[in-house]
């Protein structure tokens, strides 16, 4: 309908112009299938969008009209199919990280260029694009720097090339990088079934490593056992998680695991540090169940000269180059059918709110898309 509506307001501004459109309306391919997009000509027009118009809960998100951005230099503008839906976009959007309001939320999608600002080489109108660093991609359009596009694999869908960058990176560098995992690795990653869970969990075990897993539930404990997860333990049955857990983990793994993956953060913090083997590593990659609050250094001496780090994704896409080596093994593995990319739930861009309060409630598995 958006489409039919630039169409129509095309129409009564430029009319003959319809008759251009509606011989060279371009369409484009998109895995399966073809997918109208609208011709340059339509943009700088309204677009619908979500805005956080204040911090708060997912009741601040608002669909809304706004002009369609204009490419600037360096810059491509997408028709967005998909929006990812990230944590990072809660954080924004309830004031964790610090925002202006109202912004449009999202970060993270796929869709087909359709302008392309000036100092922009190889990259043409119509190519299917996805990227993980697009502020404002909960919305029709988004302007996006051609350095941080993704190119897509040849034959992937463009649900899936949303499903990627941001997670799927965040896996890739977790293991990869942060703590480059090997066939003697035993990590503890918590919330196995969730986005960067499963993918994480897979790209370890494909590596060799074992996975202890985490989950909420006895059946998403089951997904995280179908990632790979030799062991999977539904934690929020475990009561005194800091007591209990590094127990268990002894009875599994000996002396205690060589690496947690944790973004669970508040919850889980304390059974993670407790969890680890002599110089191990403490990976702490996010704060689902809240920040973790500032704690003394002497733990990591009695809990036996441990290693701690908080990483973010930007740090470890310094380069382009870098960039695209990730990109290119998590989508490449994706496409070749190496790698799943568990699509857990889609919702229309109108119910961004409802998504927000799924993700951030535990009712989801695998990735959040908004259907554009
Ligand atoms: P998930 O799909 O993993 O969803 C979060 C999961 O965390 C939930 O499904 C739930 O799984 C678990 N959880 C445990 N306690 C809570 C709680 N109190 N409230 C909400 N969730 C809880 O999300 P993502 O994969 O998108 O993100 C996972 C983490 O990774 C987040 O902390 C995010 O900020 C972080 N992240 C960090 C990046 C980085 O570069 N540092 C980049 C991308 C993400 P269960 O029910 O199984 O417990």
């Amino acid at each position: 309908m958006p489409f039919l509506h630039a169409l129509c307001r095309s129409w009564a501004r430029h009319g003959p112009q319809i008759y251009t459109i509606a011989r060279w309306g371009r369409v484009a391919r998109d895995g399966g299938g073809w997918t109208a997009i609208a011709p340059r000509r339509c943009l700088n027009g309204d677009m619908k969008a979500v805005i956080a118009t204040a911090a708060g809960g997912p009741e601040v998100l608002e669909l809304t009209d706004l002009p369609e951005p204009v490419a600037g230099p360096g810059q491509v503008v997408v028709k967005v199919a998909a929006a990812g839906v990230n944590f990072i976009d809660t954080y924004r959007r309830s004031g964790v990280y610090k925002m202006d309001y109202p912004h449009v939320v999202g970060v993270e999608g796929s869709g087909h260029v359709v302008a392309v600002g000036p100092e922009v080489d190889g990259i043409n109108e119509g190519d299917a694009v996805a990227w993980a660093e697009g502020p404002g991609s909960y919305a029709e359009y988004v302007a996006v720097n051609a350095e941080k596009l993704l190119p897509m694999p040849e034959g992937m869908n463009l649900q899936a090339a949303a499903a990627l960058p941001l997670q799927g990176m965040t896996a890739h560098y977790l293991c990869r990088s942060t703590y480059p995992v090997s066939q003697s690795t035993v990590a503890l990653v918590h919330a196995a079934a969730g986005g960067v869970g499963g993918l994480l969990t897979q790209l370890i075990t494909s590596h060799g490593g074992r996975v202890i897993a985490t989950a909420g539930t006895q059946e998403k404990a089951e997904l995280a056992k179908s990632y790979g997860a030799s062991d999977a333990l539904v934690y929020s049955e475990i009561p005194d998680l800091a007591t209990e857990l590094p127990r268990i983990i002894r009875v599994l793994a000996g002396d205690g695991v060589d690496v947690v993956f944790d973004g669970v953060g508040k919850a889980t913090f304390d059974a993670s540090l407790a969890s680890l083997r002599i110089r191990g590593t403490m990976v702490l990659f996010g704060g689902a169940s809240g920040q973790v609050p500032p704690f003394d250094l002497q733990r990591l001496n009695s809990g036996g000269s441990l290693f701690i780090t908080r990483p973010t994704l930007v740090h470890y896409t310094l380069t382009r180059q870098e960039t695209l080596w990730r990109a290119g093994e998590v989508l490449g593995a994706a496409a070749s059918g190496e790698l799943r990319v568990p699509i857990g739930a889609t919702f229309p861009l109108a119910d961004a709110a409802q998504a927000h309060q799924a993700l951030e409630s535990r009712q989801t598995t695998g990735k959040v898309l908004l259907i554009v």
